[in-house]
């Protein structure tokens, strides 16, 4: 018998049209992730198994892999008849480290000649003669042994780890994020993700008025994000012009309004260009002036592309949660001012009129500004920026 891996895709299961879709995606999700290192990887139906001598290198990159539900680590026996699989069993709990248990078998092949309570009993009983510490719980044990009795092998279980879930990277098409340097959108964007959505991200930027620290802390957040898909990219919009403009323009406590209307026009313009199908923002209802209802609306009615907001509902310390969990807070938390935190008016329209930012935005020319802004967007690499924020 030798130690091996089990990957379980949970939820993947159930949608039975797309399900080969989804383990194919899955399967090629995986080896690219373990790119770097040595294993073996066989897939089936319902699971995968990874051979390696790295087992817990590798258990730690899956750990990051959406679409695997369960990792087990389990024992592959050699042989299938009952005699031997109680020797392995033995063998393989031999140093345990409880003291009550229950085994609980899946008799996935259903040729196998013994019935799952049967196979149970009858490894529950040769653990209970070989070690006289041991004794059955079945309502609460400090261990349940998993035997899985599979066409493909059969494996006892001596560990399980909860996977990310989720669908596999990338099953869902592709969709473009305005990714600030704050906690909400790097959220959006990881819950986008775990949704089998392929992300690339959208940054507007405006030097001088914002510092190449506020870029860099964007570019890092980018680099975390990029450990559940490693083609994520960073697009930079030169926003300083179209910022000025509406400045110049006296938008005053419009100018929050206006700037996201104008974010929304120049992402959602790039993203028809580039075939993104959606938009994600890191927005959460009544959070700021921008996101009530009514600036929900005035904001959203230049585009006509959905605009998905994974946090929408999510309360503040929900969301702080998950950025903790991804590793992007202390990132988000660090101080530099992005583009909306310098021209911020002292009170921002809460209830912005639709008549009043035509009016605004009739004083520039904002579909020229549109353009021009488009055409500064630049891919910006992410990698020099590891680390050195921290
Ligand atoms: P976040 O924490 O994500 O910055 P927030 O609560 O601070 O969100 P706002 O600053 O009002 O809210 O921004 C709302 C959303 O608009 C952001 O979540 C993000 O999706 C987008 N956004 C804001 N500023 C920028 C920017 N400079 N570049 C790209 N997207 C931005
Ligand atoms: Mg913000």
């Amino acid at each position: 018998m030798e130690k091996i891996i089990m990957i379980k895709y949970g939820e993947l299961t159930t949608k039975k049209g797309n399900r080969n879709l989804f383990v194919d995606a899955l399967f090629n999700n995986i080896k690219d992730k373990l790119k770097d290192f040595k294993f073996e990887i066989k897939k089936y139906r319902s699971r995968m198994y990874i051979k390696t001598d790295e087992i817990d290198t590798i258990v730690n990159l899956l750990k990051e892999v959406f679409g695997i539900h369960e990792i087990d680590l389990v024992y592959s026996l050699e042989n299938r008849d009952i005699e031997s699989i109680k020797d392995n069993i033995v063998e393989i709990f031999k140093d345990h480290d409880f003291k009550t248990f229950k085994v609980s078998t899946n008799r996935a092949d259903k040729t196998y000649p013994l019935s799952s309570m049967e196979i149970s009993k009858i490894l529950g009983g040769v653990l209970l003669k070989n070690y006289s510490d041991l004794s059955v719980d079945v309502k609460n044990p400090d261990m349940v042994i998993d035997v899985d009795l599979r066409e493909e092998g059969i494996f006892v279980v001596y560990k399980k780890i909860n996977g990310l879930g989720g669908y596999p990277m990338n099953v869902q098409g592709r969709a473009l994020a305005l990714l600030s340097g704050g906690i909400d959108s790097p959220v959006s964007i990881y819950l986008a993700m775990k949704r089998g959505l392929h992300v690339d991200c959208i940054y507007f930027d405006s030097p001088p008025h914002t510092s190449d620290m506020a870029l860099d802390k964007v570019k890092k957040l980018v680099n975390i994000l990029s450990k559940y898909d490693s083609n994520m990219k960073l697009y930079v919009v030169k926003f300083t012009n179209v910022q000025e403009a509406i400045y110049k323009n006296r938008a005053n406590n419009y100018m929050i309004t206006i700037m996201r209307r104008m974010m929304y026009r120049i992402a959602s313009t790039y993203a028809k260009e580039k075939d993104y199908k959606i938009l994600i923002t890191g927005e959460s209802i009544g959070q700021v002036a921008s996101q009530t209802l009514t600036s929900m609306n005035v904001i959203n009615e230049v585009t006509n592309i959905p605009v998905i907001r994974p946090v929408a509902c999510l309360d503040k310390i929900e969301i702080m949660d998950i950025a903790r969990k991804i590793g992007t807070y202390n990132i988000s938390i660090l101080p530099y001012e992005d583009c909306c935190t310098i021209f911020l008016p002292k009170h921002p329209v809460i209830n912005p009129k639709i008549e009043i930012v035509n009016d605004i935005e009739s004083r520039f020319n904002y579909i020229t500004l549109t353009i021009n802004a488009i055409d500064s967007i630049r891919e910006v690499n992410t990698i020099n920026s590891k680390n050195d924020l921290l």
